[in-house]
């Protein structure tokens, strides 16, 4: 069995609902090759339901192909969530109707879907297995500036005239994509890297980094699922990474303690510290209940948002002690709302 994971719950990464839309033909033939290689008689597209231009394409591609593909295919729609994509989750939805993670083991390489092994393998990923089938490897090493070669897809937003999806070449710096795309560093504070499973970096830090997951990993850093998020320069980086945890914080699936109670207790004290309204403990209970959560689940939701937690105490511990002393936001000058 083979699982194309279009689920693409993480909010700020459009890179896989734009290629299922665009390239349809291409994931297809990826998850025909995954499934040739291990033996599966079964392909599921998983695609977010809210993900409609790529639901659509999926489906008219594989009308397309009708009696010219091997193995069968169906497309499921994946409910809205930021879990939802993971692969336990994923096999648990395509089975049962509910996207929640299972705890391992077994792993659902072993037990997965209808208690089959299953493979589940993100839609870039086939993309790319389909082109280096069709034009080979020596072609695909054409691309990238470092050790590991090859492209990728990027989702940039934030500080840049023009937010999107871009192809880059491993090794494409920070500074390159956002100077193509109308950002510079004047304009920028800090960057979120890989998404809300990722990590900040000050702009100074990284505008010179390659966009490659060696060098990335090397310096602490996450290239997850190619976002590039760019904090605009007079934006709180306090108020920003107090969004980012609310919102990690009702993606929980609700079934782990110490991600249910911990992320919301995270997510309350960065929220009074962005406010302005910290209690004397809050920075310290922040810090403490971070490294607490960290492999506390059956997934790994709690150590991605426990890492970017720890990210931004590290790139906006100035702030938050501003924050927590003054009850007001260093960059603005006033007490910041957090939506
Ligand atoms: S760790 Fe959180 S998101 Fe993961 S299964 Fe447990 S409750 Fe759900």
């Amino acid at each position: 069995m083979v699982v194309a994971n279009g689920a693409e719950g993480e909010v700020a990464s459009a890179k896989d609902r734009i290629l299922m839309a665009h390239r349809p033909h291409l994931v297809i033939d990826g998850a025909i090759l995954a499934a040739e290689a291990i033996g599966a008689d079964e392909i599921v597209f998983y695609i977010g339901e809210e993900h409609e231009a790529a639901l659509t394409a999926v489906k008219r591609a594989l009308i397309e192909r009708t009696g010219e593909l091997r193995p069968s295919t169906r497309v499921v729609a994946a409910p809205i969530g930021y879990v939802a994509g993971e692969a336990s989750a994923a096999v648990h939805y395509i089975d049962s109707g509910d996207a929640r993670p299972t705890t391992s083991p077994p792993r659902v390489s072993e037990f997965g879907v209808q208690g089959r092994p299953t493979l589940v393998q993100n839609v870039e990923s086939l993309a790319y297995a389909a082109l280096i089938a069709r034009f080979g490897d020596r072609w695909f090493r054409t691309a990238g500036r470092l050790e590991r070669r090859g492209t990728a897809l990027i989702t940039l937003t934030g500080a840049v005239r023009e937010e999107g999806v871009r192809e880059i070449e491993l090794g494409t710096t920070v500074g390159e994509i956002a100077a193509a795309a109308g950002g510079s560093p004047a304009g920028t504070r800090a960057v979120v890297l890989g998404g809300y499973f990722g990590t900040w970096a000050g702009i100074g830090d990284v505008w010179d980094l390659p966009l490659d997951p060696d060098t990335m990993r090397e310096r602490g850093l996450t290239f997850g699922c190619g976002i590039v998020g760019l904090l605009p320069s007079e934006h709180c980086g306090v108020s920003a990474t107090a969004q980012i945890m609310a919102f990690m914080a009702k993606e929980s699936a609700g079934q782990c303690g110490p991600c249910i109670f911990g992320l919301r207790a995270i997510g309350d004290a960065t929220a009074r510290v962005a406010h302005g309204r910290a209690g004397a403990g809050d920075l310290g209970d922040i810090e403490r209940w971070t490294s607490q959560v960290v492999g506390r689940g059956a997934c790994h939701h709690p150590d991605g948002a426990a890492q970017l937690m720890a990210s931004a105490m590290e790139v906006f511990g100035d702030e938050f002690i501003h924050h927590a002393r003054h009850g007001r936001c260093s960059i603005s000058g006033s007490r910041v709302d957090v939506a």
